[in-house]
C-alpha cells in the first residue's frame, strides 16, 4: 500500500523494519502445530517465509491526512532507545519514509497511540541534550487515560521493563504538556474516533477513520498476525490480559467480517490493507489488492 484512500482521508505508511520475524510457537503459547500448519497453508503469501517457518512482519506507522489534521497512528520503536537486539533497528528507513512524504515534525497535529508499548511510542520522543523530548513539537498526543494510568502504575516498579519505556516515550510527553488523555467515546471529530478493544495492554484501542460512507480501521495490536484471525484464540507473549484480548478480538472480527471495511493492521506486511471475510463458522484475512495506490 503506497496510499488508501478513505473518503477524503488519505493513509500512507511509513515502515521501520520488515521481513521474517518470530516463529508462531514463539509467539503464541498455545500454539498447536498440527491445526496451525492448516492456517498456516490458507494464509496470504506475503504473511509467513516458509523457508524459516517464521510469520512475517512489519513495525510501521500510519500517517492519515484529513481534510484539517496531518496525524500520525503509531510510532515504532524510535531512535536512541537502547532496545537491545533484535530490536536495535537502523533508524534511517523510517526517517527516510517521513521525509519521502515531504513532511517536518513541525507538520504533525496528532499523534495517537493504538497503546503504549515500546514498537508504539518509540519516534513520540527524541533526545535533545540528555533529554526526552516532543518530537513533533505541534502535536497533541492522544493516549487512552486508562492505558497510560495502568503504565504510569507499573512504572513505580523500576524493574518492571515497561518503566523505561513509558520513562522514554510517554511522561515526558505528558511533562511537556502535549498530551490529551482521553476516555472511552472519544472522537477528535467526526472523521477520526477511538474504539477500545482492551486486553493486549489494559486501554488497548483501534483508530477508526470514516470519511463519506467509507471506513478504515488501524487495529494496532489487536491482531498482530493474521493466523490470529484464523484462530482469535491465539494470544501472544505479550499480552496483558490473554483472555481479555481474545475477547475483545472475537467481538471486534464478529463486527467488521464482510463488510466493506478496510482493516489496517499495524504489523501486518505490504500491502497491508485488506478484509476480514468469513470462513465457514470462521474468519480469514484477505488483501484488498487493488483499489488503493
Ligand atoms: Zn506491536
Amino acid at each position: 500500500m503506497r496510499q488508501l484512500r478513505v473518503g477524503d482521508v488519505t493513509v500512507t505508511s511509513i515502515i521501520e523494519r520488515d521481513g521474517p520475524w518470530r516463529t508462531p510457537a514463539a509467539m503464541f503459547p498455545t500454539w498447536d502445530a498440527d491445526l496451525g500448519a492448516e492456517h498456516i497453508a490458507a494464509l496470504e503469501p506475503e504473511m509467513f517465509d516458509h523457508a524459516s517457518g517464521r510469520m512475517v512482519m512489519t513495525y510501521q506507522t500510519f500517517v492519515v491526512r484529513t481534510p484539517r489534521h496531518m496525524i500520525l497512528v503509531d510510532t515504532c520503536t524510535g531512535e536512541d532507545k537502547e532496545l537491545p537486539p533484535p530490536l536495535d533497528f537502523d533508524r534511517q528507513p523510517w526517517r527516510d519514509g517521513f521525509d519521502a512524504l515531504g513532511l517536518r515534525f513541525a507538520d504533525i497535529d496528532y499523534v495517537f497511540c493504538t497503546h503504549l508499548h515500546f514498537d508504539h511510542t518509540g519516534w513520540n520522543t527524541s533526545i535533545v541534550d540528555g533529554r526526552w523530548i516532543p518530537t513533533f513539537p505541534n502535536a497533541t498526543y492522544i493516549f487512552h487515560r486508562r492505558e497510560y494510568e495502568a503504565w504510569e502504575r507499573a512504572a513505580l516498579d523500576p524493574s518492571d521493563p515497561q518503566a523505561r519505556i513509558f520513562a522514554m516515550n510517554c511522561e515526558p510527553v505528558v511533562a511537556a504538556g502535549q498530551a490529551l488523555l482521553v476516555d472511552d467515546d472519544y472522537a477528535l471529530d467526526d472523521t477520526i474516533t477511538l474504539t477500545p478493544t482492551p486486553g493486549h495492554s489494559p486501554g488497548h484501542c483501534c483508530v477508526e477513520i470514516s470519511s463519506r460512507g467509507q471506513r478504515a480501521i488501524v487495529t494496532g495490536d489487536l491482531i498482530h498476525h493474521a493466523l490470529q484471525v484464523s484462530d482469535p484464540s491465539l494470544h501472544t507473549i505479550f499480552c496483558w490480559d490473554p483472555a481479555q484480548a481474545v475477547t475483545s478480538r472475537r467481538r471486534w472480527l464478529r463486527d467488521v467480517v464482510d463488510r466493506d471495511i478496510d482493516v489496517l493492521p499495524v504489523h501486518f506486511p505490504h500491502p497491508v490493507v485488506g478484509r476480514i471475510v468469513a470462513d465457514g463458522d470462521a474468519f480469514a484475512f484477505r488483501y484488498r489488492r487493488g483499489g488503493h495506490d
